[in-house]
């Protein structure tokens, strides 16, 4: 019969340990979990990167729904428990669910602190510590505005960084000279202030916060000194608190965390406790890898062995801010008798300090270069006698002894207890024995079975080098294909980073990124040329360069080196003016071939390169514009007669067909889009194998996408059904920018949709009606910048050298 295990708290800790008591010991105990948080278990350190754009929530999930049915877990979701029985061996929840214990689990996490400042339970000011304050910052970052967070630690520049990532106008004040002082010296404090300040973040020390202002809701903050700074959002992120409270109510020994001994045993022995609740030999920690080595004793404990002992815990610290790079590890304090190594390269604003004491590491501090920050944190924790190293310690493990190592052989020469992992605690011995175990050969194996790198993923390429070495060829190396040889990162990583770090240029994102080329290549740079066309719409200036010919001078290039010019036919309707000029130019340039194309529009085919502006010229005056047909963006609408004309139309398909065509043309997408729309189901406009199409019937309009017809023939997928054409132009246009945002580049929009999934789709586009807004509002801010005839611009003069004819090499002239 399985004893009764109910924990408190469903968070990181907990998780854990019931992963360890799993694994140990299957099918011992009946959980039961009280959360106070209505969700699953989640990564929590890997809030910041939601904040800034760089996560989904459902990106950081640890454990599913079907993880605790697998095994059996009762959990109450969003129920706090306010009272631990300890007579009757139970907990009862707020609204009275109460579950009885054999063995209890507190794990309650830690509260954070709010300084009692006056207007500090104004709305407006938030904590950062769950799901729910990232989603009240992101609203709050909505409207733009000025966001102050007060405190320059850790959570404080992740805050940060996060918000400004969002568009905000950002400032920190921190009490102290310096930032993040508890980890950084002064020194490295100082580059981190700068980096800040270099992403127009603006940074305040020696700043003390008097006073919240604001009646109904911050309007901003008064300092000691007077200063007052406006504000719509305040993020209080000064420290954290052991939450000991529902213990000590219990009669549980309690300092400032639960009290708990080597055996993560509370006062009472059927009471365990761990996490940033507990105080062991002293100290609390907020930190995931000391609460991990505490989740395997407990779990040991729970699964009957009496001897598993936490004894205490080093801990080092990142700071997981895109393109920053900073690593603090020990105590660098002052003292006579210590020694400093120090490494300072300013132009690449590298700095790097080791701390030594009786010759071994009692400190280290790396900043804008941490690659060793893993090799000197084993030398710190093991107390490693480094008088031999020392002449070359600073420049890391691979000059140890003089000669270069290649980074393989430096992972090589790391013992097998070695911290790999420091978010996890995995060390190599235990990622190699997994490996080896369980036949693993991919990184994500890795990272279900062993936790490595799961976490921040700072250590992803460490836990690689591990793998190489493990597998040899057999490691499957990254599963997401790179974007191009000029850099190992995919499209999605490459679009996600665009958006975080804000970059807005490609030499930007080629420095930020650390692309291996200096200039891309013909792969990359269209590809980043449309995603910052796409992410920032109002800023970003097109560079003509990185397109391919066609889009460079808007026509189809032809076998013969003559291009073919296709006017835009709103819906496909035309009339004898239009006609007529085409006619007119057509005679006028000697264009030999006129055709009608499939997509109902007129091709002018044979155009000599150097009369493309005359010809656009023309066309103009005749009022039509450029009809994109060469363009990874909206070509054509076609239509059927639709109620005008025919017997069977149900609805003006021609009609919604314009209206469609001239609310979209000009915006670009990854690949080419092509739209019908049909009056009746009898489906005359072939919409059913378009990227978009509309099917008219009595009662509204059908929409369907993902269709091609070209090397693929590919039937579409109905999206949904509207009543009025004003929902489903909404319906489009959203549907289309997600395409546009999640897309990569050259993919069609039916492959997109195989890769993301059509009810992913659906839910974001069909079902969330603020997303579909979101997604709407942000196509029509696009299309301000978009719908501008590139013809008129070239006949005005724009990107004249395009036209102009190459030098005419006559044999005179080539003879000389
Ligand atoms: C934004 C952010 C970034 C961080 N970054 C890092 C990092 O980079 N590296 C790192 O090592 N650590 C980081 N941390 C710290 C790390 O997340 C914590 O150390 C870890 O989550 C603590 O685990 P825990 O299980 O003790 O507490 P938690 O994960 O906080 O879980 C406690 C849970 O208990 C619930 N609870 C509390 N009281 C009750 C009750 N009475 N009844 C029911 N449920 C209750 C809470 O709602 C909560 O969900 C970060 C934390 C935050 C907030
Ligand atoms: S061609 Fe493009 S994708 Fe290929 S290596 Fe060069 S820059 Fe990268
Ligand atoms: S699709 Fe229907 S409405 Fe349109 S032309 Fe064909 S039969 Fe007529």
């Amino acid at each position: 019969m399985p004893k009764k295990l109910v924990v408190i708290g469903n968070g990181m800790a907990a998780g854990h340990a019931l992963e360890e008591l799993f694994e140990r010991a299957p099918g011992d105990y009946e959980v039961t979990i009280f959360g106070a948080e209505p969700r699953v278990n989640y990564n929590r350190i890997m809030l910041s990167p939601v904040l800034s754009g760089e996560k989904a929530y459902e990106d950081i999930l640890i454990h599913d729904d079907a993880w605790y049915e697998t095994h059996g877990i009762t959990l109450h979701r969003g129920k706090q428990v306010v009272e631990i029985d300890r007579m009757a061996r139970r907990v009862i929840a707020a609204d009275g669910t109460a579950a009885e214990y054999d063995q209890l689990l507190v794990a309650t996490g830690s509260m954070p602190f709010v300084v009692p400042i006056p207007g500090a339970t104004l709305p407006g000011v938030v904590t950062y510590r769950d799901l729910d304050d990232v989603h009240r910052m992101l609203e709050a970052a909505q409207g733009g505005g000025h966001a102050i967070v007060i405190g320059g630690g850790l959570l404080g520049l992740e805050a940060a960084a996060g918000l400004r990532a969002q568009g905000m106008e950002v400032t920190v004040l921190h009490l102290m000279p310096t930032l993040m002082e508890r980890q950084l010296d002064p020194s490295a404090g100082y580059l981190l202030q700068k980096a800040f300040e270099d992403r127009g973040i603006a940074v305040r020390c020696k700043a003390n916060t008097h006073a919240i202002l604001g009646d109904t809701q911050v309007t901003g903050v008064r300092l000691d000194d007077g200063t007052e700074l406006p504000a719509d959002i305040v993020v209080m992120a000064v420290g954290i608190r052991p939450n000991a409270v529902l213990a000590k109510d219990a009669g549980l020994e309690t300092n400032r965390g639960v009290l708990v001994g080597d055996d993560m045993r509370t006062s009472d022995p059927d009471i365990f406790s761990v996490g940033e609740c507990v105080e062991h030999r002293g100290l609390c920690y907020g930190l995931v890898a000391p609460l991990y080595e505490m989740a395997k004793v407990v779990a040991a404990q729970l699964a009957g062995d009496r001897t598993a002992a936490y004894t205490g815990s080093v801990t080092a610290t990142k700071l997981k801010v895109t393109g920053i790079d900073l690593f603090s590890a020990g105590d660098f304090g002052e003292a006579k008798d210590r020694q400093d190594i120090v490494l300072r390269d300013a132009a690449r604003g590298i700095y790097k300090r080791l701390v030594l004491k009786e010759n071994r590491i009692v400190g280290a501090v790396l900043y804008g270069e941490t690659g060793d920050g893993s090799w000197f944190f084993d030398l710190l924790r093991k107390e490693t006698d480094v008088t031999d190293l020392r002449d070359t310690l600073i420049f890391g493990q691979s000059y140890v002894g003089g000669a270069p190592l290649d980074p393989m052989a430096a992972v090589a020469a790391l013992p097998d207890d070695a911290e790999i992992c420091g978010c996890n605690g995995v060390c190599k011995g235990k990622i190699v024995q997994t490996i080896t175990d369980k036949g693993l050969s991919t990184l994500a194996e890795v990272r279900a079975h062993t936790k490595a790198s799961a976490s921040c993923g700072t250590c992803t390429g460490l836990v690689e080098q591990v793998m190489t070495l493990t597998l040899g060829d057999k490691f499957a190396k990254s599963a997401v294909e790179p974007m191009c040889g000029c850099t190992d990162l995919g499209h999605d990583d490459v679009r996600r980073l665009i958006r975080a770090a804000g970059l807005k240029s490609i030499p930007a994102v080629m420095q930020e990124l650390g692309w291996k080329t200096s200039c891309g290549c013909a792969k990359c740079r269209p590809a980043l040329n449309y995603y910052l066309l796409c992410d920032w719409p109002e800023e970003y200036e097109d560079d003509g360069r990185s397109r391919f010919i066609n889009e460079r001078i808007h026509a189809n290039i032809q076998k013969d080196g003559t291009y073919s010019v296709v006017p835009r036919m709103w819906g496909g309707l035309t009339n004898p003016r239009e006609l007529r000029a085409i006619a007119d130019v057509a005679e006028k340039y000697n264009i030999p071939t006129v055709k009608v194309t499939g997509g109902q529009r007129i091709d002018l085919l044979g155009v000599r390169k150097e009369d493309l502006p005359a010809v656009w010229a023309d066309l103009n005056d005749a009022g039509m514009v450029s009809g994109h047909a060469y363009a990874k963006g909206l070509r054509t609408v076609k239509t059927c007669v639709g109620t005008e004309w025919c017997r069977f139309g149900t609805q003006d398909s021609t009609g919604l067909g314009v209206k469609i065509e001239k609310f979209m043309w000009g915006s670009w997408t990854p690949a080419k889009v092509k739209m019908g729309v049909s009056g009746c189901p009898r489906n005359c406009a072939e919409s059913t194998c378009k990227d978009v199409g509309v099917i008219c019937v009595d009662s509204g309009f059908e929409i369907h996408f993902a269709g091609a017809a070209g090397l693929h023939i590919k039937g579409t997928q109905i999206l949904c059904k509207v009543p009025d054409e004003d929902e489903c132009i909404e319906v489009i246009a959203a549907l289309t920018q997600l395409y546009r945002e999640q897309g990569h580049y050259l993919e069609r929009m039916y492959k997109w949709a195989d890769r993301v999934g059509v009810d992913s789709i659906k839910a974001t586009v069909v079902e969330d009606l603020e997303k579909r807004r979101a997604l709407y509002e942000r196509f029509v801010i696009s299309q301000r910048n978009a719908q501008v005839d590139p013809w008129a611009e070239r006949v005005a003069g724009r990107d004249a050298h395009e036209f102009r004819p190459m030098a005419n090499f006559t044999l005179a002239e080539a003879a000389e």
